[in-house]
């Protein structure tokens, strides 16, 4: 049984002044400002963070066969030590049959109460993306397809509901009629593993695509330097761009730029974790294909020399944003908890406020980010030893 707290205090990441947070029945009861007392001013309190692409983690993929319940909370045990109070776990491209039984899988995870709220949807990652290489990324091409609004209804039914974005390739034949779909239902479409014109990207967003998944990421090395994905997205004012900052799939330059042009507001940060974070640098086989895990934290595919998402926490992530872009710890966590809980229409979550459910994270911020406590529901469901 956790232990449930009635209340914390430290410093706001947001306002950077005291306060006391007083919790009842899993809510914040009350936020109260503190006089100045001198206080550790490095004991920040922030809301629990939020990551939209968590592939596994520490061996489990959720892709894979066999997935089962226990696995998805050992997922989510591992997540609230980097403070991450919600997820959303990511199936990338699979056969139809896996993508159903991993759904399944997921859905019944969302009800348990071990979870506790852990996962409030789904990633669909794929299997709608660009079958061409480079763009495709890990995706295996013999499963990428068109979309397929009727199988996807099939998707949804075996997540009961719960898948809220998926990730498609605007370019492919159908997907502009899909999105449509996907909008009048409430799921968030991102675009991403995909090669889209700029006409092409502009008709998705007007659609109703709202974010770039793993912007700068899963597009290949050549490009055409005025015709390409890339500036149309950046360019465009309604769409945000998901960044994996792990100092490994994005240069300093490179996050520089997108953060520069796009304003804090429109930058999700994300881990695409996988199920190599925590696991030892190594040789491995996974469906099939060699991978290696290097010393600073790589997933390659070694016959590709090809990035197969990260094993980096979103805790370091938050660290390289910052050292990157030298943009405040208020911003950086704006990233990973007020615009998640925006895009995604979260309800009482993303900030440290009176009526919000009690998903907090206990910080100790200098150059380093370090998790102390993390609150879920008023109860601790992590702390630091
Ligand atoms: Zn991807």
């Amino acid at each position: 049984m956790n232990k449930r707290i009635d209340s914390i205090k430290g410093i706001s990441c947001f306002t950077g002044e005291p306060i006391n947070i007083t919790i009842d029945k899993g809510r914040i009861q009350a936020v109260e400002t503190l006089p100045e007392t001198g206080d550790d001013k490095q004991k920040l309190i922030s809301p629990g963070f939020i990551d939209n692409q968590v592939n596994g983690f520490a061996s489990v993929s959720f892709t894979d066969e066999n997935l089962t319940v226990d696995k998805v909370t050992s997922v989510t045990e591992n997540l609230w030590k980097y403070g991450v109070t919600g997820y959303l776990p990511t199936l990338t491209t699979s056969s139809r049959e896996q993508l159903l039984a991993n759904l399944q899988v997921l859905a019944k995870a969302i009800k348990e109460d071990v979870n506790k709220n852990s996962i409030p949807g789904i990633h669909l990652e794929g299997p709608y993306i660009s079958p061409e290489k480079g763009y495709r990324g890990a995706h295996p091409k013999k499963y990428i397809r068109k979309p397929d609004w009727e199988e996807f209804t099939g998707f949804q039914k075996a997540a009961q509901g719960n898948i809220i974005q998926i990730t498609l390739a605007p370019e492919i034949e159908g997907s502009l009629k899909f999105i449509e779909h996907c909008v009048e239902n409430g799921i968030v479409v991102a675009l991403g593993h995909h090669n889209g014109s700029a006409q092409e990207i502009k008709s998705a967003v007007k659609a109703g695509a709202r974010i770039a998944t793993h912007f700068g990421n899963a597009c290949a090395n050549y490009i055409n330097r005025h015709k390409n994905p890339l500036w149309p997205q950046l360019a465009n004012e309604e769409l945000s761009l998901s960044l994996i900052a792990d100092g490994i799939h994005l240069t300093e330059a490179e996050i520089n730029v997108f953060y520069k042009a796009k304003g804090i507001d429109k930058i999700i940060l994300t881990s695409d974790v996988t199920k190599f974070a925590g696991m030892p640098p190594d040789n491995y086989e996974w469906n099939g294909q060699q991978v290696k895990l290097t010393d600073e934290g790589r997933v390659l595919l070694t016959a590709e020399n090809m990035l197969a998402g990260s094993a980096i926490p979103l805790l370091r992530g938050l660290e390289t944003f910052r050292a990157y872009t030298d943009c405040s710890l208020s911003e950086v966590i704006q990233t990973v908890t007020h615009n998640p809980s925006e895009l995604y229409h979260l309800k009482n979550s993303g900030a440290i406020a009176a009526g919000n459910t009690a998903n907090l994270v206990q910080l100790r911020a200098e150059e380093k980010i370090e998790v102390e406590k993390t609150i879920i529901k008023g109860e601790l469901v992590y702390e630091k030893v």
